[in-house]
Order: structure tokens, then C-alpha cells, then sequence
């Protein structure tokens, strides 16, 4: 090979469609030194066995975005690379064979026109027009998305890869990549079958592979292959070119018209892991023996949809193994562990469909240094401990798969991998009837039920109020009338320490971090567009020490957005200290009284103020008490080493029984919050929106003449003002079941969905965020003078639209 490249700007591993995508787009921003290498040939892992199917509906707006990013590719491909796609806009089917899945439907229906996505319902009858093989005897309603289609996976791939050359990259088959050079811990080339490629950046698209050839640099990407089947049929009567495809939830099961014949596919609630002890080796072009016998529950579901399936003949009966994740969502991203290493894999079975669009955001995120837009559902950095072992991973990644066709409930947790990480006070909280969630493997009390009364600590999950509906109220208001105990030992600690630790989170924060010792700062870290990347609160804990608090799920994310953005010439270290401290939040008008019951320290107003931390002594234990609140009540989050938790937890029940003390969990801080307007990163805020838009403008330390990431676009904005901002929304009905993602209608014109929603106990309302949004700019004169109503599962309601809190409770005490 004479002419095989010594030298690239970016490597890219794996000629699937990601990887094809990706070199696509790539070379299209004008990286024409990219080298892909595929170690058979091109599509030959997983991308040509697959079914072809393009649906572009997700729950989150961005990945909605992207996905049809890919249509937006497919409809224009083959026109410019002269190869043909298969891409045929044929339409997307849905089906709705109960109330509580129409009601869902409805909901996704609102979503996408929330997104911009053009999402019909129809009735049964309208439904078999579309697709007259189907019994529609079951069925209550369907959604139908015009723009949806199918495509053939290696043809399109084959389109990308010829592109990709057409734009200036270059790709070799039968080039395995061996070896990934480092030196010092930095990237310098690769090591191939057929040589040396010295390069700054690899992007691993490597599907199924990735897992294990990522953990030899260190990288850890949680995805785990798993058999999926479909079959294909001889023709059938009927059966015509420009059939929709078809998906069947409530039957497991989705369908697509190939040569006149069905494809007919679907997800099982026991799936069937593969490879556990590693993919063989020369596994290329091949598929898994077809096993019928597991088919079988499939087969029989679709029968009684798709009657004339059973004369019909049967071509074959695909089995390939697909790469799945733990949340059903695919990893995108440059790897937190190791600088200029990007990852493109996991795709649940929905590769083509995304690929397209995966290979657009991937390649910015390269080419830029970030990805085009919030991809936070799908970023590599979501992923935290447990995702290191690959057993959790599969078993976590099973359930994911068999729930892919199920009910999405609101609130639903993971019911697999459980319990895993747990505070010291697990038994204790469950003893006393906590209904545990789970955030990156920790267990977190959700909410309490009264074991007294015969509750059960068990989540009914339901579109309507649910099962625990009373006793987060019991909570709120406990919260607000007496003091309630939060448990919140798995938030994300880190330290920043080192000479230079004020100069470097200064540069970092948004915020002002200049305090002198003992001071407390909640603060936005911003990306180079004012965007939020990091909400979070620091102490100076000495001269050259910060202990950074920030929530659970964020641990890998905020700990990566950090450290990265330490200045060269600063001496400052990160580390992560989360196993070291159990968090006790002690919250509500009651809280002093209850801790100086059990500490000689000062805790008054003016010996403990607002905002400051110190340590204080509890029963022993050296406690870091922050004064702090995330529910809009006097209190205090309690850091201390774990050994004591169960010590300090003791003495505070025991001090706080007289004040009316109780056990709270985290579906209770939802509803305070909301009513307080506190914000929530990846709900409200985030990559894509400031603090001037977000309501957070103050707490920029613009007044200061200290430069900070993000302050140019935030100053711009200052000065400019912003073209959406986030409002809060109440509707008078309770009985109307507010949620994320309803459609914000502002003097009858669509303006917004809404990001956050939830039930406020205090004010007995139905609460949501949202931004307003209008291109000609939006001050606070805009938002408030207009008409709202928000679409709730496609009906319109009355509500009413807020900038300052709903309920401050001080003033609600001084009105009193
Ligand atoms: C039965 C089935 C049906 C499906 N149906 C659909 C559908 O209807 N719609 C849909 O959207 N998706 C569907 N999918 C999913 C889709 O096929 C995948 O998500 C997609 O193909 C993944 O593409 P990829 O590029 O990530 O992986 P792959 O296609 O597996 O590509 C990865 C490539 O990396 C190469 N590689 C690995 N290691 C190295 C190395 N060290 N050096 C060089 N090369 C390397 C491999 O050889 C491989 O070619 C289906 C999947 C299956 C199994």
C-alpha cells in the first residue's frame, strides 16, 4: 500500500454508518486530513444486517433534532453522491391499543409539535387506511409521522463513505487498528495492519467492538452486544411500496415493507445477551444462528395484527447482534479519561436512523471542541462508576431493551442492578418506609410511605396522580411548616486544591469566587457561547481549597468540565471526594431549633449567616455545614465523613422529634423547588441557555472586571438582550396533569415547551418552566403581557405566566 498515510488531523475506527457519517461530515467542515479505517469491510459489523427503519421521535428535543438531521441527509444523498440510499419517505405509524398508551401517544404527539415535528393522530379506521393488513379491532388511536421513512443501511453507508471521498477524506478496508499509541498519556498515533498513522484526535466508531478496545486506552464506554432478531417475508397480498412503516408497542413489534414483503421485528421482555466472554474473533458479515423458538412470543403477537403473516412465506429469519446501553440511548462525545478521544456507539438498535445526524454532531463536536447543541441525553459523560463493570452493565442494559416498546412512565425508574451504591443510612431509611429511585447506581429515598397506615413503599406508575401523590404532599409540607431530613449522601463532591485554586475557579465560575474562607457561592460555569455547563455551589474551605457540591448525576460531567478548563499556568488539582462524605440536608422553618439542640456552636442568623459554612460539632462528628437551600426554607446541607452518618442521623431524629422532624426524599425537593423558581441543570437550564435567559443574570460577576469563560456572550447579552427567557406557568385546574414538554402557546402562537413541570403542594397548582421565545427578542414587558395556554396531550388549557417565584416563604411568614 503505497500510498497508506503516515500521518492524519483525525483517525476514525469502524466503517459502519457512524463512522461513514462521520468521516462525511467531517471532510465537509473542511477536514480533508481524515483517515477512517474499517478492519473488514465497510458496513460488514452490524450496520448491513440491519432492518432500515427511520423514526425520528425521542423524548428529548435535541435528539429529535438529530435524528431528523439524518432525513434532512437521506433526502439529498443519493442526488449528491450518485449511489443509491433506499430512502423512501413512506411515513410512521404508531398504534395505541389501550387509554393509558393513547394518552401517551398524545403526550408524544404534543412533544413533537413541541419539536417541530410533524405528528398526526388519527382513528383506527384512518389508521388501516394507511396500512389495510392490520386488524385494527384493539386499537383506540394512532400518530403518524409523514416524515418518517426507510432506508437500505448499506447502501446509505456505501452514499456516505463515497461523500466522505468525494469531500477529500480517505478510508481503507481490511485496515485493523491494532494499537492505540500514547505517550505520557497523550495521543500520537495509531498502529495498524498495514502501519503507522501519527495523529492528534481518534474517533472510535468501532459498534460492538468499542467496549473492549476503548478499555485499552482507558476509556470506559458502557454498551454490551444483544441478540435482536426480525424476519423477512416472501410477498404478500397487499403489501405495497409505499407502505408506512409500523410500530406496535403494546404488541413489542414494528414492521417495513421490503420488495413487497413484510420485515417484521421487535423487542422481547427477555432478551438474549451475546458475547459475554468476547466477540469472537473474524466475526464479519455474519450473523447469529436464527432462533425461532425465542421468536415465537413475537411472532404470536403480531399474528393477531397482521393476520396474513400466517400463510405467509418466510424468507428468513435475522439474527444479528446489536450494541445496547444501560438507558437506551446512544454515547456521543470526547472520552472524560482521555483528551482528543471521541466515542460514536452504542446505538440501540436505532443506528441508521441516527447516523446521519450522529455523524454531524460528532464531527462538530472534533472539529470544535463542542458539540453543536445540548446532547446531554446521549453524552459520554453521563456515565459514572457502576458503568465499569460489565456485568451491571448488561444486566441494566437487559432491562433497558425489553422496556424499549413499554410504557415510558412518568418518574419510572430501573428496577435491575439494584440496590448498588447506598448511603449508610439505606436500612435505616428503608425501615422507615423510603421508596428508593436510583441516580448513576446510587440508592436515593424518593419519598417515604406511612408504614403505620399500611402504605406501601412501592411505585405504582400511572399517567394520572399517582400512588405517592399524598405523601409527597405530607413532606412539602413538613418542609414548610416544621423541618424535614433529606438524605442526600450521593451528590457529587469534588475538591480543587493547590496555590492557584481561587485564580483557576475563577476563570471557571460565572460567579464571584473570591470569598474569604467560610464562604459559599452557587455559581454557573459557562461554555464559550454563556451557555450552562455546570449549576453547582462551592466553599472556600481555606486559602487554597474549594469543596464543589454538585448533584448526582452530573458527577462524571462536572468533574470533566472542571478539570479541562483548569488554565495551563495554574496550579490547582481536582479530585473527587464524593465516597468520602454522607450529605444530611436538614430543611424548614424548625431547622435552627433542631441543631442547636445538638451542637454548642453558633447556628444563630447572625453567628451562622446565609450563604457561609463552617464546622460545627454533632455527636462527635466534625460536620461541614453548609448554610444553604434548594426548597426555599431556612436550613442546612450537613457534609461529614461516612462513618458518622448513622451517629449524626441519630442525634438530629432525636433532637428533631419535638419539632415535628421528619424523613423527606428527592419527589418532594421537585415540588418545593418549583415553587421557589430554583432551576434545575439539564431540566430548565443548560448548554443551550444562559443565565440572562435562564433568570440567573445576577449571579455573573459582571460588575467585577475578572475574566471568566462565557463572560463575552453573557456580557453581549446584557447589553443586547435575549431571544427566549425562561418563565414559570400555573394552571388553575389540579386535575389537569401538567408535564414536560407541553406546548406554550402565547396569544395562540406556539413560543415554547415547557422543560420542567410538577405539582406545587403549597399552592395546590400545577407548575412548569419553559422558555418564551421570539426571534425579535424577549424582555420581561413581552412575557408577562401576553395570553398563554399550554398543550397538554394535544388539549389546550388556560395558564398563567410568572418571572419572580411563586412562593417565597419569608414573605409568606411576614405576610402572616
Ligand atoms: C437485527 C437488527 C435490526 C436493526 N434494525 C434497525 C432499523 O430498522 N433501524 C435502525 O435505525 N437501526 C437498526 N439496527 C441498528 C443498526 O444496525 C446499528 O445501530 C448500526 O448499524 C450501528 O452502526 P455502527 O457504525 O455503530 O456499528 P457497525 O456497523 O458495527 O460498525 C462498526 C465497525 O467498526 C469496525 N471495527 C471495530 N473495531 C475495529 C478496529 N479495531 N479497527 C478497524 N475497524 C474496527 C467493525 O468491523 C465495524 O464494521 C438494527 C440492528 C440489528 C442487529
Amino acid at each position: 500500500m503505497t500510498d497508506f498515510p503516515t500521518s492524519a488531523k483525525a483517525v476514525i475506527i469502524g466503517g459502519g454508518i457512524v463512522g461513514c457519517s462521520t468521516a462525511y461530515h467531517l471532510a465537509k467542515l473542511g477536514w480533508t486530513e481524515v483517515v477512517l479505517l474499517e478492519r473488514k469491510k465497510l458496513t460488514s459489523g452490524t450496520t448491513f444486517h440491519a432492518a432500515g427503519l427511520v423514526g425520528q421521535l425521542r423524548s428529548n428535543a435535541n435528539i429529535t433534532q438529530l435524528l431528523g438531521e439524518s432525513v434532512k441527509l437521506y433526502r439529498t444523498l443519493e442526488e449528491e453522491t450518485g449511489l443509491g440510499t433506499g430512502w423512501k419517505m413512506n411515513g410512521g405509524l404508531r398504534l395505541a391499543c389501550n387509554e393509558e398508551r393513547w394518552t401517551e401517544v398524545k403526550r408524544q404527539a404534543t412533544t413533537a409539535r413541541s419539536f417541530g415535528l410533524d405528528m398526526q393522530l388519527l382513528t383506527p379506521s384512518e389508521a388501516k387506511e394507511l396500512w389495510p393488513l392490520m386488524t385494527t379491532d384493539d386499537v383506540v388511536g394512532a400518530a403518524y409521522l409523514p416524515t418518517d421513512g426507510q432506508a437500505s443501511p448499506s447502501d446509505i453507508t456505501q452514499a456516505l463513505a463515497k461523500g466522505a471521498r468525494m469531500a477529500g477524506a480517505k478510508i481503507y478496508e481490511d485496515t485493523k487498528v491494532l494499537e492505540i499509541d500514547l505517550q505520557d498519556g497523550v495521543i500520537k498515533g495509531v498502529k495498524t495492519e498495514k502501519g503507522y498513522i501519527a495523529c492528534e484526535k481518534i474517533i472510535l466508531c468501532g459498534g460492538q467492538w468499542t467496549r473492549d478496545f476503548a478499555k485499552t486506552v482507558g476509556v470506559n464506554v458502557p454498551l454490551v452486544p444483544v441478540e435482536h432478531q426480525y424476519m423477512v417475508t416472501e410477498r404478500i397480498d397487499g403489501v405495497t411500496s409505499d407502505l408506512p412503516t409500523l410500530r406496535d408497542p403494546d404488541r413489542l413489534t414494528y414492521y417495513k415493507e421490503e420488495v413487497g414483503g413484510l420485515v417484521m421485528g421487535g423487542y422481547e421482555a427477555n432478551p438474549i445477551p451475546w458475547a459475554m466472554d468476547g466477540i469472537p474473533k473474524g466475526f464479519h458479515y455474519t450473523l447469529l444462528s436464527s432462533n425461532f423458538d425465542h421468536f415465537e412470543q413475537l411472532m404470536e403477537l403480531s399474528l393477531g395484527r397482521v393476520p396474513a403473516l400466517e400463510s405467509a412465506g418466510i424468507k428468513e429469519l435475522v439474527n444479528g447482534p446489536e450494541s445496547f446501553t444501560p438507558d437506551g440511548n446512544f454515547i456521543l462525545g470526547e472520552a472524560p479519561e482521555l483528551k482528543n478521544f471521541f466515542v460514536g456507539a452504542g446505538f440501540n438498535a436505532y443506528g441508521i436512523a441516527a447516523g446521519g445526524g450522529a455523524g454531524m454532531a460528532l464531527a462538530e463536536w472534533v472539529a470544535n471542541g463542542e458539540p453543536p447543541f445540548d446532547l446531554w441525553p446521549v453524552d459520554i459523560r453521563r456515565f459514572g462508576r457502576p458503568h465499569f463493570d460489565t456485568d451491571w452493565v448488561r444486566t441494566r442494559t437487559l432491562e433497558a431493551y425489553a422496556k424499549h416498546y413499554t410504557m415510558a412512565w412518568p418518574s419510572e425508574e430501573h428496577s435491575s442492578g439494584r440496590p448498588c451504591r447506598k448511603s449508610p443510612l439505606y436500612d435505616t431509611l428503608k425501615a422507615n418506609g423510603a421508596c428508593f429511585g436510583e441516580k448513576l447506581g446510587w440508592e436515593r429515598p424518593n419519598w417515604y410511605a406511612d408504614l403505620s397506615a399500611g402504605e406501601e413503599a412501592r411505585d405504582i406508575y400511572t399517567y394520572g396522580k399517582p400512588n405517592w401523590f399524598d405523601a409527597v404532599g405530607r413532606e412539602h409540607k413538613a418542609a414548610r411548616e416544621a423541618a424535614v431530613l433529606y438524605d442526600q449522601t450521593s451528590f457529587a463532591k469534588f475538591i480543587l486544591k493547590g496555590p492557584d485554586a481561587e485564580k483557576a475557579l475563577s476563570w471557571i465560575a460565572a460567579n464571584d469566587v473570591a470569598k474569604p474562607v467560610g464562604g459559599l457561592i452557587y455559581t454557573q460555569m459557562l461554555n464559550d457561547r454563556g451557555g450552562i455547563e455546570c449549576d453547582l455551589t462551592c466553599v472556600r474551605t481555606r486559602q487554597d481549597e474549594y469543596y464543589i457540591v454538585t448533584g448526582t448525576g452530573y458527577a462524571t460531567h462536572d468533574f470533566d468540565w472542571i478539570a479541562r478548563n483548569i488554565p495551563a499556568d495554574c496550579n490547582a488539582q481536582l479530585v473527587d471526594v464524593t465516597s468520602a462524605y454522607a450529605v444530611l440536608s436538614l430543611m424548614g422553618p424548625r431547622a435552627r431549633d433542631i441543631l442547636s439542640a445538638v451542637t454548642r456552636d453558633d447556628v444563630s442568623n447572625e453567628g451562622f449567616k446565609f450563604g457561609t459554612a463552617k464546622t460545627i460539632g454533632i455527636a462527635g462528628c466534625p460536620v461541614n455545614a453548609l448554610r444553604v437551600t434548594y426548597v426555599g426554607e431556612l436550613g442546612w446541607e450537613l457534609h461529614l465523613p461516612v462513618e458518622y452518618a448513622t451517629t449524626v442521623y441519630a442525634a438530629l431524629k432525636q433532637a428533631g422529634a419535638a419539632h415535628g422532624l421528619i424523613d423527606a426524599g428527592y419527589r418532594s425537593i421537585e415540588s418545593l423547588r418549583l415553587e421557589k423558581g430554583y432551576r434545575a441543570w439539564s431540566g430548565e437550564i443548560g448548554p443551550d441557555y444562559t443565565p440572562f435567559e435562564a433568570g440567573l443574570g445576577w449571579a455573573c460577576k459582571l460588575r467585577k472586571d475578572v475574566p471568566f469563560k462565557g463572560r463575552e456572550a453573557v456580557q453581549a447579552q446584557k447589553e443586547g438582550g435575549v431571544k427566549k427567557m425562561l418563565a414559570t406557568f400555573t394552571t388553575d385546574d389540579p386535575d389537569t396533569i401538567i408535564c414536560g414538554r407541553s406546548t406554550i402557546f402565547r396569544n395562540g402562537e406556539r413560543v415554547g415547551y415547557l422543560a420542567s413541570a410538577g405539582f406545587g403542594y403549597t399552592l395546590n397548582q400545577w407548575i412548569g418552566f419553559g422558555y418564551v421565545r421570539s426571534e425579535g427578542g424577549v424582555d420581561a414587558d413581552y412575557v408577562l403581557s401576553g395570553e398563554y395556554e399550554l398543550e397538554v396531550a394535544t388539549k389546550r388549557v388556560p395558564c398563567k405566566v410568572h418571572l419572580a417565584p411563586l412562593f417565597d416563604p419569608r414573605m409568606e411568614r411576614v405576610k402572616c
